[in-house]
C-alpha cells in the first residue's frame, strides 16, 4: 500500500486526529479532509457551551484554517459518494474523483429517527451537527415549550441547556432510569431525578404521534399543514408549534421537538464499496476494514478482535479521537499508542459526569454516597478487579479509577464504598 496520498472521509474528531498524528508522526505525503461541512469542529460543545451561547462557532474548530494550510491538509467542503477501495478512487457527490493510496473512513453517525407519523416535520429537530444547535438554539427562550424525546446523554443534556434558557421542557423517556448501562443503576437513577427536581416534567411513555397543534387525534397519520415529504426540508416551510401524542393518552404542546433517542453509525458507502459491516464498518484492532487499503475510525467503525469477538461500537469522544491516532499508527507502520480504559463525559443541570471502563454485565454494583446522594459507582469483577467506575462531579475519582483498570489493581469494596478514602490511594 503506498502511502504517498491519505484520503481522510469525515473531519470530526476521528477523521480530524487520524490527519494531525499522521502530520505528527511524520507523514509527507499528500493528505486530505473531505467533509461537506468544510473545517472540522467539535461537536460536545452543541448540546452544551454552544447551544447555551456561551460558546461561539470559531471555537467549535479543531483548528483554524491556518493550521490545516500550514500542516498541508488540504480541506475539500464535498460528500463523498463512492469509494473503490482497490483503486484507491474516492468520487464525490459532484462527480469529482481523488485518487489516494490509502482511504480512512470517518463519516460518524447519523441521529436515529422517530418512525412514527409527524416525525418528518420540519419542527421535529435532532442534535449531531451546528446546523442542527443552530435550528434549535432560537427555541430555547424564556417561555417557550420544549419536548425532548430520550434521555439518554444527548436528549438530558439539550433539556438541561433548554431548562436554563427558561424555556418549558418536557422529556419523554419510557426507560426509568435510562443510563443504567453506562452509569450503573444508582448514579442512573440520581441523574434521572434531577429532571424533574429542576421543573422538567418527566414523562414515562413514548410519542405515538406528532401532530399540529389543533388536530388531537392520534390516528391523523398524515398531517396536511406543510409537512415536508422525507428526505428534506421543503423551501419556504416554517417549522411551527406541534403536539406530541403519548402512548399514555397524553398530549404534549410543543414550539419544538428535539428527538435523542440514539444513533446509526453511517455504513452505506462502505458496503457499497463491499466492506464488511455489521452495524458499524467492521475494522481490527488497528483500524484496518476488510480491505487493506481502508481504515475506519469513529463512531462509524466496530472492532472486531483477532479472536473474533465483535466489540460494541464506541460512541463517545475519546473513543474517536484514540482510534484516529491508532490508526494513523497503523497506516504508518508504527507501534500503536497506548490508550487507557474507554472514558466519556457529561454535563447537565450544573453537574459534571464522568465515567471509565464497563459498568455493565458482570459483577458487583458497589457506590459511595455522601451527603445521602450517591455520588460514585463502581463495577468490581468476581476476582475482585475493578471494571468500571462513573461519578457525578468526581473527575479525579474517576481519573484514579481508571488507573486502578488499566493497572489491573485489586480492590476491596469497603475501601470503594467510603468517602474518607480517596480513590488515589487505591490506585498506587
Ligand atoms: C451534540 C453532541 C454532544 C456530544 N457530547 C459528548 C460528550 O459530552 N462526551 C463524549 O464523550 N461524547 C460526546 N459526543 C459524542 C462524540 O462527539 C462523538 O462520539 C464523536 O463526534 C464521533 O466522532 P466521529 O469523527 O466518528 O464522527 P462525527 O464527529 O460525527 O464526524 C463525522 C463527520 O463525517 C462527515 N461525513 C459524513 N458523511 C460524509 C461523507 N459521505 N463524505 C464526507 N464526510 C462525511 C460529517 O459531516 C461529520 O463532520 C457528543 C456528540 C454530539 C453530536
Amino acid at each position: 500500500m503506498s502511502l504517498e496520498s491519505v484520503v481522510v472521509m469525515g473531519g470530526g474528531v476521528a477523521g480530524f486526529a487520524t490527519a494531525r498524528e499522521l502530520r505528527a508522526r511524520g507523514h509527507t505525503g499528500r493528505l486530505a479532509i473531505i467533509d461537506p461541512e468544510g473545517l472540522p469542529y467539535d461537536r460536545p460543545p452543541l448540546s452544551k457551551q454552544y447551544l447555551m451561547g456561551t460558546q461561539d462557532a470559531a471555537r467549535l474548530a479543531f483548528e483554524p484554517a491556518e493550521w490545516f494550510a500550514a500542516h498541508g491538509i488540504e480541506v475539500v467542503h464535498g460528500t463523498a459518494a463512492a469509494l473503490d477501495p482497490a483503486a484507491g478512487r474516492v468520487t464525490l457527490e459532484d462527480g469529482t474523483t481523488t485518487d489516494a493510496g490509502a482511504v480512512v473512513l470517518a463519516p460518524g453517525a447519523a441521529a436515529r429517527r422517530l418512525d412514527i407519523p409527524g416525525a418528518d416535520h420540519p419542527g421535529v429537530l435532532e442534535l449531531r451537527t451546528r446546523a442542527d444547535a443552530d435550528r434549535l438554539r432560537p427555541h430555547l427562550r424564556p417561555g417557550a415549550r420544549i419536548v425532548v424525546v430520550g434521555g439518554g446523554l444527548i436528549g438530558a443534556e439539550a433539556a438541561s441547556a433548554a431548562l436554563a434558557l427558561g424555556a418549558t421542557v418536557d422529556l419523554v423517556e419510557p426507560v426509568d432510569p435510562p443510563l443504567v448501562p453506562v452509569v450503573g443503576p444508582d448514579l442512573a437513577r440520581r441523574l434521572h431525578a434531577m429532571h424533574a427536581e429542576r421543573g422538567i416534567r418527566v414523562h414515562g411513555s413514548v410519542p405515538v404521534a406528532i401532530t399540529p397543534p389543533e388536530a388531537a387525534s392520534p390516528s391523523l397519520s398524515t398531517p396536511s399543514d406543510g409537512v415536508r415529504p422525507a428526505g428534506g426540508a421543503s423551501p419556504g416551510v416554517v417549522p411551527g408549534p406541534r403536539r406530541v401524542l403519548l402512548a399514555d393518552g397524553t398530549a404534549l404542546e410543543a414550539d419544538a421537538v428535539l428527538v435523542g433517542i440514539g444513533i446509526v453509525p453511517r455504513t452505506a458507502l462502505a458496503e457499497a464499496a463491499g466492506l464488511a459491516v455489521e452495524d458499524g464498518i467492521l475494522v481490527d484492532a488497528a483500524g484496518r476494514t476488510s480491505h487493506p487499503r481502508v481504515f475506519a475510525v469513529g463512531d462509524a467503525a466496530r472492532t472486531r478482535l483477532a479472536d473474533g469477538t465483535l466489540l460494541r461500537r464506541a460512541e463517545h469522544w475519546e473513543a474517536a479521537l484514540n482510534s484516529g491516532t491508532t490508526a494513523a499508527a497503523a497506516l504508518l507502520g508504527q507501534a500503536p499508542p497506548a490508550h487507557g480504559a474507554p472514558w466519556f463525559w457529561s454535563d447537565r443541570h450544573g453537574v459534571h459526569v464522568e465515567g471509565v471502563g464497563r459498568m455493565a454485565g458482570a459483577g458487583t454494583h458497589v457506590v459511595r454516597v455522601e451527603g445521602g446522594v450517591p455520588v460514585a459507582a463502581f463495577l468490581v469483577d468476581d476476582g475482585g478487579r475493578l471494571t468500571g467506575c462513573a461519578a457525578v462531579d468526581g473527575g479525579l475519582t474517576v481519573r484514579a479509577a481508571r488507573r486502578i483498570i488499566d493497572r489491573g489493581i485489586p480492590v476491596d469494596p469497603a475501601q470503594l464504598v467510603d468517602p474518607s478514602v480517596p480513590l488515589k490511594k487505591l490506585a498506587r
